[in-house]
């Protein structure tokens, strides 16, 4: 099975990423712990330019599709027709909400290179991390140094967050909505739910 952790800077997806997998492992599953933009030699050296480096938005674009074209080629399809798990921080939906809603670029051009690049891959399962806000901006200002998209503006993050709500309209089977204002503990518990569910 394939899942993938999706959310707004500051939601708290990191948080529990970790814990999520070894849930998972402790079940006695397989699993590789992977991310985007990332995930292959190739793809960490785009992530660390995609983070860093100021460009066009339809290069921006294009080069989250080449990471993830070597992804589910070289890592993904491999370990699921091995009968693995996969648990992949951030996927396409990351492209919808950020490189879509964020920074504006038509759904329907994100679309055509899912159509090419994904193959019919989708996630059986998404959870999203949901805040506000207020929320993600004093996580975000206690933790760590910003990178290049977590520093911009509230619209910005507004525009993300409610991609990533009409990700969740679209295809309303294969997401998880968590709201993410909760205690770690609240949501472990419901993620343990879910997993419990998904693996019976
Ligand atoms: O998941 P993580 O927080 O490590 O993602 C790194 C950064 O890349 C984040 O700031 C995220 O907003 C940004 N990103 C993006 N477009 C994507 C995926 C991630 O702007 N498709």
């Amino acid at each position: 099975r394939f899942i993938t952790l999706e959310g707004v800077d500051g939601a708290g997806k990191s948080t529990h990423l970790d814990w999520l997998v070894a849930e998972l492992r402790s079940l006695g599953l397989e699993v590789v712990q992977t991310r985007e933009p990332g995930g292959t030699p190739l793809g960490e050296r785009l992530r660390d330019l995609l983070l860093s480096e100021p460009m066009r938005l339809e290069t921006e674009c294009l080069l989250m599709f080449a990471g993830r074209s070597e992804h589910i080629r070289t890592v993904i399809e491999p370990a699921l027709a091995a009968g693995r798990w996969v648990v992949c921080d951030r996927f396409t939906d990351a492209t919808y909400a950020y490189q879509g809603g964020g920074r504006g670029l038509p759904a329907e051009r994100i679309a055509v290179l899912e159509q090419w690049v994904h193959g019919g891959l989708q996630p059986d399962l998404t959870c999203l991390f949901d805040v506000p806000l207020e929320v993600a901006r004093e996580r975000l200002g206690r933790t760590r140094v910003l990178d290049r998209f977590e520093r911009e503006d509230d619209a910005f993050f507004e525009r993300t967050r409610a991609a990533y709500h009409a990700r969740v309209q679209a295809d309303p089977a294969r997401f998880h909505l968590i709201d993410s204002t909760r205690s770690i503990e609240a949501i472990r518990t419901e993620l343990a739910g879910l997993l419990h569910a998904c693996v019976a």
